[in-house]
This record gives C-alpha cells, sequence and structure tokens, in this order.
C-alpha cells in the first residue's frame, strides 16, 4: 500500500474514533443535564398543579376537580406548562379512589400503582388529601433530545470523513512527493549519475533527509572526480619513466648506442623514479584506508631531526647549501620515528631541491601541548593561489619543472596524511622571494 493511502487511512481511523468517543461522552453529559433540568422543572411544576388542586378542593370539594386540566390545560401558565412534562395526570383521594384523570379512564376506580409515575401529595391546610400522580413524558422527550444530539455528531462525523479525506491526500502527496523524489534520486546515484540532486522544500525532517542526501551524492561526485583525477595522474606519472625506460632498451637492442655507465646509470634512475612513485602511492592507500601500522614509543623528536638531518647532508652539500638544525631540548613524544622521519625527509628534501643555494632551518620548539617542528628555506616561494592545494596528492606548481627535480607531487601529501595520523597538524607559510617555511605539530600525550 502506497504511504499516501495509508497516512490518509490512519487519518481517518484517528478522526472517527475521535469524533465516536466524543459523540459518547457528550451526548452522555447532554443527557444528564436535560434529564436533571426536565426533573427539576417537572416537579416544580406538578407542586404548582398540586397546590392549585389543594385550593379548589378547599372550595369545592373534589366535584368538578378535574376542570382544573382542563381550564389549566387551555390557559396559560400552570398546568398548561405542567403538560409539557407530564403525560398522564391523575388526582387519587385519601381512600386510594381515583377522582379525576387526564385519560378520564379509572374515574371511581381504584388506583393502582405504576412504577414510573411521580406522586405528589395534595394538601390542605398542611394536611394530605389526595395524591397527584404524574406519568412524565421525559422518556419521549429525552429520545427526541439525544436522537437529535446523534444526528448531530453522524452529520459533524460525515463532514469531518469528508475534510480529512481531502486534507489526507493533500497532505499525503505533500509527504511522499519529496520520497518519491529521493528514491529516483537514489537510483540515479545508483546508475552512476553523481550529479543529480533532490529539491529541498521544508526545513523539517525530510527536509534534512534530502540535505543529507544532497551533501552524500556531493561528496560521490567529488571522490569519483579524485579517483579519475589520480588514475590519470599516476598513468601520466609513470608514462615518463615507462617511456625513456622502453626507448633507451629499444636503441641498446638495435645497437643505436653502446652500453655504458651513463646510459645504465640513467635507466636505474628511471626505474628508482616509478619504484618511489609506486611505494608513495602505496603509503598513501594504506593511510586512507586506515591500515597503516604504526610502530609508535616514546621518542626525542630532537634526534629524529638531527638523524634526518645527517641523512640529507650529503644531497645538500652537493648544491652548496647547508642544514642548520636548531634542536637543543630533547622533546618526548609519542610516535613512529620511521613515519615522522619520513616527513622530515620530504619537507627536508624539498627545501633543499627548491633551493638554489643558502642555508635550510630546521627549528624544533618545545609548547606546552605540542612540539613544533619548522624546515624554513630561502627558495623561489610559493604563490598564494598554490597554497590551499600543495598538501594535494599530484599537485605541482610548475608541473614539468618539478618532475625534472625528480618530485612525484606525492611528498606532500603523504607527509600530512602521516602527521594527522599522529593528530598533529601541518601547515605552510611562503611568500614570494622570500622562501617557505613548513610547519608541523606533534601533540605530547
Ligand atoms: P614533489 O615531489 O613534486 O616535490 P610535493 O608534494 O613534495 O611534491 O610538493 C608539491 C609541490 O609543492 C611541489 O611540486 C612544489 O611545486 C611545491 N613545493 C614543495 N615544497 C616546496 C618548497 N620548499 N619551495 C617551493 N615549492 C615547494
Amino acid at each position: 500500500m502506497r504511504i499516501g493511502y495509508k497516512f490518509t487511512l490512519i487519518l481517518i481511523v484517528v478522526v472517527a474514533t475521535a469524533m465516536m468517543i466524543s459523540a459518547f461522552f457528550s451526548s452522555t453529559a447532554i443527557s444528564n443535564a436535560f434529564n436533571s433540568y426536565f426533573q427539576h422543572n417537572a416537579s416544580m411544576r406538578l407542586e404548582q398543579i398540586a397546590s392549585s388542586i389543594g385550593e379548589h378542593y378547599k372550595k369545592n370539594g373534589w366535584n368538578g376537580v378535574e376542570n382544573i386540566f382542563m381550564s389549566r390545560g387551555r390557559g396559560r401558565g400552570g398546568f398548561g406548562m405542567g403538560q409539557q412534562f407530564a403525560d398522564r395526570m391523575i388526582v387519587v383521594n385519601q381512600e386510594g379512589q381515583v377522582v379525576a384523570d387526564t385519560f378520564k379512564q379509572e374515574v371511581a376506580q381504584s388506583y393502582e400503582a405504576q412504577s414510573d409515575a411521580e406522586s405528589i401529595p395534595i394538601l390542605m391546610n398542611g394536611e394530605k388529601v389526595g395524591t397527584l400522580i404524574a406519568t412524565t413524558r421525559k422518556g419521549q422527550l429525552e429520545e427526541n433530545f439525544v436522537d437529535s444530539i446523534k444526528a448531530a455528531h453522524i452529520k459533524a462525523g460525515i463532514f469531518a470523513t469528508i475534510v480529512v479525506l481531502v486534507m489526507g491526500i493533500y497532505l499525503s502527496r505533500r509527504i511522499s512527493k519529496p520520497l518519491v523524489e529521493l528514491s529516483e534520486a537514489a537510483r540515479s546515484i545508483a546508475s552512476r549519475e553523481l550529479s543529480h540532486r533532490v529539491p529541498i522544500r521544508t526545513n523539517d525532517e525530510i527536509g534534512e533527509v534530502g540535505k543529507a542526501f544532497n551533501q552524500m551524492a556531493e561528496s560521490l561526485e567529488s571522490n569519483e572526480v579524485l579517483r579519475k583525477n589520480l588514475i590519470a595522474d599516476v598513468a601520466h606519472e609513470l608514462r615518463t619513466p615507462l617511456s625513456i625506460l622502453r626507448g633507451n632498451l629499444e636503441l641498446l637492442e638495435e645497437d643505436v648506442i653502446q652500453p655504458s655507465p651513463e646510459v645504465f646509470a640513467s635507466l636505474h634512475e628511471e626505474s628508482i623514479r616509478i619504484s618511489r612513485l609506486v611505494e608513495d602511492l602505496q603509503s598513501l592507500s594504506h593511510a586512507d584506508a586506515g591500515e597503516l601500522k604504526f610502530d609508535r614509543n616514546i621518542e626525542d623528536l630532537s634526534q629524529v631531526v638531527k638523524n634526518a638531518a645527517t641523512e640529507l647532508a650529503r644531497e645538500a652539500a652537493k648544491k652548496n647549501i647547508e642544514i642548520d638544525v636548531q634542536a637543543t631540548e630533547s622533546i618526548s613524544i609519542l610516535m613512529d620515528r620511521y613515519r615522522i622521519g619520513q616527513v622530515l625527509y620530504n619537507l627536508m628534501s624539498n627545501a633543499i631541491r627548491y633551493t638554489e643555494q643558502g642555508q635550510v632551518q630546521v627549528t624544533v620548539t618545545n609548547m606546552p601541548n605540542c612540539a613544533k617542528v619548522e624546515v624554513c628555506d630561502h627558495g623561489p616561494g610559493i604563490e598564494k593561489e598554490h597554497l590551499p592545494f600543495i598538501f594535494d596528492r599530484f599537485y605541482r606548481v610548475e608541473k614539468s619543472r618539478n618532475r625534472m627535480r625528480g618530485g612525484s607531487g606525492l611528498g606532500l601529501a603523504i607527509a600530512k596524511s602521516f602527521v594527522e595520523a599522529h593528530d598533529g597538524e601541518i601547515f605552510v607559510e611562503s611568500e614570494i622571494g622570500q622562501g617557505s617555511k613548513f610547519i608541523f605539530t606533534l601533540p605530547k600525550k
């Protein structure tokens, strides 16, 4: 059954139940109120009639007592009003004989008591001389009254059901429409139409589901773009070293070039480039999947920095660059020394690679909650527009030139991923012509 029908059906059942409960309680309450009102009025009227009969008896005895019914019945007030309440009235004397009867049936006979009749004593000078017996018309009147209330309830019920039906259809359309749109959108996403979005019309829970769906679709779309870019980038990165390898091997095969130490060195360099790229990609994919194993121990960060500087000293010396390490204090940090060593290696080798000459400064600072490492160079600097993307995979400021320098475009992405896996932060400050400063922090735990 469609949700719209279900919703309308539920509405009708709820309204019908509510109407029935309200009809039951209101009829009972109205009927009770009617009864007590009727009883009160009837008693008052009958007492007035009984006192009129008492007065008549005082003057004339029982003779002509039925005229009181007649005259009062035709005249104003008193008995005329009484007739609204009494169906039949009988006057009985002290001996139990009927002396007057509005139905004129039992006159001069002895009265047989009826259970539903009301008895009012007829008094003369405070003494009982007879009884006025009235069978009330309450039953009939009440029935009419309750029937008219029931009819009103039935009419109200039919009217309410029609209103609920119309409102239910309208509301259920309003509720089910966004759900239908959501399911259509979900099917489109499943068939890889990732640009599909749902319109957000309301600010309620359904609107929230729509917003969450759109966010999910957006992140799927951007992941898809990233995935495509990554494949394109990997293919592009592999193409150059592989074609150099292939070209050189073909030339060797065809004896166009002779095997020489230079040729082998070039082949070796390209194969190193490929394996470095593959290793970097593997590290990143492991980090993404959360599978990268970190062998964490309490280590002295200053010592790890000094070791990385020593490792790169020879490469720096080749370019006449000096690595100046400012790390006097030993700072104990829980870390994987190999991974943090790799972060330092990537930052320092970039600093050496992009600096022509001079100094690369590495400073370790002990802060209250963390340790801070700054790798500062006096290279060309990075333009502001590139800074937000510098830690992205395969992002290079000057693509061809940087590739010639041997970078894979993954060094900073790996550094960021390793630092963040240690709950640290990494960022860059750079100005064109002034050099660059890469800073990362590691928390003390
Ligand atoms: P690569 O392996 O190409 O160096 P990275 O991820 O390490 O890749 O760096 C990304 C890009 O950031 C580099 O291609 C380069 O353009 C820029 N870059 C990184 N470090 C520096 C630096 N110290 N000075 C200037 N540019 C830098």
